[in-house]
């Protein structure tokens, strides 16, 4: 298990939209990618042209630590040209890019608990810089009408005890607002008056527009210089991103702390890097001041077309390669079934329907913007925009409200409960009072399920409970004087009591107390019908997925991690096969022949089935359903998290896929049609799963040998994780109890099936459908 810190972060955004983009263009289709943090220029040819020498020249091995003296000198002579302000070399640092430098100086001042201030929009990095060290960011929202500039008066509310610094990002990605001089020395009187230190981070200080006079913030006063930190670096300016080159300049104290942590870290940045760099700063600088001025027509380009697209505005950047326009207006609008519901939908129709990535606002702490770079060509702006506006103009407002009406309900126990199924008699006479106590009449639910012919009453407080009883089974109507077979409480809400169950067998009572799920209830019900079923009537309860094929069945028995859904879906998608359960059968074995009933008049199914058969989807959302995710916050989809391909934020109101626990109330026959499912069949084959690579696809067991793998019910080679489980007695969960005497009961009903049945060990892990549909219909001809 990774650490907690690390799995609460994601990886950087940008990254993953260019990998979509690649990927995209790796098919063939022509993706515009609006989405890049870097100039679309290359390296001055006299920046590369020192790269090679240094190579030429053996300048191969480790440099100083902090930075070469000539590139350290370099930096200082550029902020000395550039600000007038003095350095000394133990107050730089040269690191392997300003990301590095960012990383190694919050680590360097940020204890666990600490507080840095991060005005909103920010860039990407910072909260999480923030947080690997332990630290607590503090998000600052700035607003549209103020430039997206922090107000001294938000700055001042904001810091307490707990805070170590703010971080001043100018001009800022992704917003490319700069602040005045005015507006810096204001946020610095405020910072004057507090022990906290300023991260400027001005790596586009070089790229501003029109006439806006920069001023770095290490310029307003030695004293506010000595409690501030200057991030920069050559990636932006020079073009130079893939050189890996930023720097620091700072208090030599906290410069000496960052420099401790990068003799641990990277070390020295690239030697041949640093030598580029340093013919980066100290060379000619007109590559820059062309690129600005190109940056800047691009810039007015991208805007003229963007105001001319209705309800959206878009802030003036003074500075950096960004526009970070405002299009909530469309965030409940669609086209083409798609409806956009946040920025992550928005990027995503883009992608989709304009072909041109771009990155979603929310990653910036901003989710009614979106972010558009400008560094790229402008026949590629010109396109890109064109795609954007026509996209766009394609939005409406729905015109009905499609109001998905999931019957949904969310319980607070998601899964199993354990289960104490040895209750002695007197304990159940106690837990009854108990369970009757807290069942007044207007909270009181009762109703009477015929279950393979075993009559179960539930009563219960929990009206959820009352409902999916009533959905999954066939009604069994009570003459006055006739009793159930059996009785389950299902009552919720009592104090002091953890969710459990409880059986007791002489008496057929179960009991469930705080449990609002409606699974262990489920299972509850089958154990004592399974129960009673082998004890009264001599039925045998089967755990496995049956299907029917002309009137013969057959039946997927097995542990989780073998396939059995995968295979079971896979059978369905052939129309001669119908449908019979999904999860169990109780058979009537005698006279060669296995009549096998499915007992549920609705089947309970996991949502999360529409993987393996999408078809489902449009049956769950008019099905009952119970603990459908319908916010991104509860889905437990690691992998679809980490591909940041959520159809919640694709606009859907719901996920069936995005947890295990959410179960639907299927009927049946919706999934084809009446004829394409059937209450009975006569099992013929049984299928014993495991799975593994190197088992033949399918071999024919004997009934003792068959009763052997049943019996022993272990995990026959499923995937590593599961088969530490422990073993169960015929792949059956539901049995509730396997005292010796009912283990030799199954094994006698079993043993009868066996008699009427051919029997398989089949690995899924080299064969499927096609393998088992050749053993069914080789032996049955339809
Ligand atoms: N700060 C900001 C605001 C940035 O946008 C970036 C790059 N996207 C960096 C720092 C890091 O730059 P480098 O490539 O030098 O690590």
């Amino acid at each position: 298990m990774i650490s907690e810190k690390v799995n609460r972060i994601g990886a950087s955004p940008t990254l993953k939209i260019a990998a979509k983009a690649k990927a995209m263009r790796a098919e063939g289709i022509d993706i515009i990618d609006l989405s890049v943090g870097e100039p679309d220029f290359p390296t001055p040819e006299n920046v590369k042209a020192a790269g090679i020498r240094a190579i030429q020249q053996n300048f191969t091995k480790y440099t100083e630590n902090e930075g070469t003296p000539a590139l350290i000198k370099a930096v200082i002579a550029r902020i000395k040209e550039d600000y007038g302000l003095d350095y000394s070399p133990a107050e730089v640092i040269v690191s392997s890019g300003a990301k590095s430098s960012l990383f190694h100086l919050i680590q360097a001042l940020v204890d666990e608990g600490e507080e840095v201030i991060i005005p909103s929009p920010y860039w990407v990095t910072y909260p999480q810089a923030v947080a690997l060290a332990k630290g607590k960011p503090v998000i600052l929202p700035t607003k549209e009408e103020n430039g997206f500039l922090l107000t001294p008066e938000d700055l001042k509310a904001a810091i307490n005890p707990s805070t170590k610094a703010v971080i001043i990002n100018n001009p800022s990605n992704p917003t490319g607002a700069a602040y005045t001089r005015a507006r810096l020395e204001a946020l610095a009187e405020v910072v004057r008056g507090e022990d906290i230190y300023v991260i400027a981070d001005e790596i586009y200080s070089k790229l501003i527009y029109d006439d806006f006079q920069f001023s770095t913030f290490v310029s307003l006063g030695e004293d506010i210089k000595k409690k501030t930190i200057l991030i920069s670096g050559v990636s932006k300016s020079y073009s130079m991103t893939g050189w890996r080159i930023g720097y620091a300049l700072g208090p030599a104290e906290v410069i000496g702390g960052m420099a401790k942590i990068q003799s641990h870290s990277t070390s020295n940045a690239s030697s041949i890097s640093q030598q580029a760099s340093l013919e980066a700063l100290a060379g000619p600088q007109y590559e820059v001041t062309r690129m600005a001025a190109e940056f800047q027509r691009r810039r007015n380009y991208c805007l003229m077309r963007l105001h001319a697209v209705p309800n959206i505005s878009c802030f003036k950047p003074q500075g950096a390669f960004y526009l970070f326009p405002n299009f909530s207006w469309y965030y409940d609008k669609e086209a083409g079934g798609i409806q956009i519901r946040n920025s992550y939908g928005m990027a995503y129709y883009l992608l989709k329907e304009a072909r041109v990535a771009i990155v979603p606002g929310d990653s910036f702490g901003a989710d009614d913007h979106i972010r558009l770079s400008y560094a790229t060509s402008m026949e590629n702006l010109e396109k890109g925009m064109d795609r954007i506006i026509e996209a766009t103009a394609r939005l409406k407002t729905p015109k009905k409200v499609r109001r998905v009406a999931l019957q949904n309900a969310v319980t607070r126990v998601k899964k199993s409960v354990p289960v104490d199924s040895s209750v002695p008699l007197k304990m159940r006479d106690g837990l009854v009072a108990e369970m009757e106590s807290h069942l007044t009449p207007e909270n009181y639910y009762e109703w009477n399920a015929n279950i393979s012919g075993v009559v179960v009453q539930l009563r219960t407080n929990v009206s959820h409970l009352y409902d999916f009883w009533v959905e999954n089974w066939y009604p069994a109507q009570l003459e006055a004087d006739l009793e159930p077979h059996g009785i389950i409480y299902a009552v919720d809400g009592i104090a002091g009591r953890e969710p459990r169950a409880f059986y007791n067998s002489e008496t057929k009572t179960g009991v469930l107390v705080n449990t609002d799920n409606y699974g262990p209830l489920r299972s509850l019900a089958l154990g004592l019908v399974t129960d009673v079923g082998e004890r009264s009537f001599g039925v045998l309860g089967v755990r496995g997925m049956s299907a029917d094929i002309g009137g013969k069945g057959l039946i997927l028995i097995g542990p989780p991690g073998t396939g059995k859904t995968e295979l079971f879906f896979q059978l369905l998608g052939d129309n001669r096969f119908r449908l019979h359960s999904s999860d169990i059968v109780f058979v009537r074995p005698s006279g060669g022949q296995a009549p096998a009933d499915c007992v549920e008049r609705k089947l309970y199914l996991p949502t999360n089935t529409v993987e393996l058969f999408p078809r489902l989807a449009a049956l769950f959302d008019s099905s009952r359903c119970e603990n459908v995710i319908t916010h991104k916050e509860d889905c437990k989809d690691a992998e679809c998290l980490r591909l940041d391909d959520c159809r919640l934020d694709r606009g859907s109101p719901f996920c069936y896929k995005a947890s295990k626990e959410a179960h639907a109330m299927l009927d049946a026959s919706w999934i084809g049609g009446k004829a394409a499912q059937t209450k009975r069949t006569a099992l013929n084959w049984i299928f014993i799963l495991r799975s593994d690579s190197v088992s033949p696809a399918a071999v024919r067991l004997q009934k003792e040998e068959a009763l052997r793998i049943l019996e022993a019910g272990e995990s026959a080679g499923a995937k590593k994780s599961l088969s530490a489980a422990r073993p169960q007695p015929y792949y059956n969960p539901h049995l509730l109890f396997t005292t010796e005497d009912r283990l030799e009961l199954e094994k006698v009903f079993f043993g009868r099936l066996l008699d009427c049945a051919s029997c398989y060990l089949f690995n899924s892990g080299v064969a499927g459908a096609a393998e088992i549909k050749a053993i069914v219909l080789g032996e049955t001809q339809v």
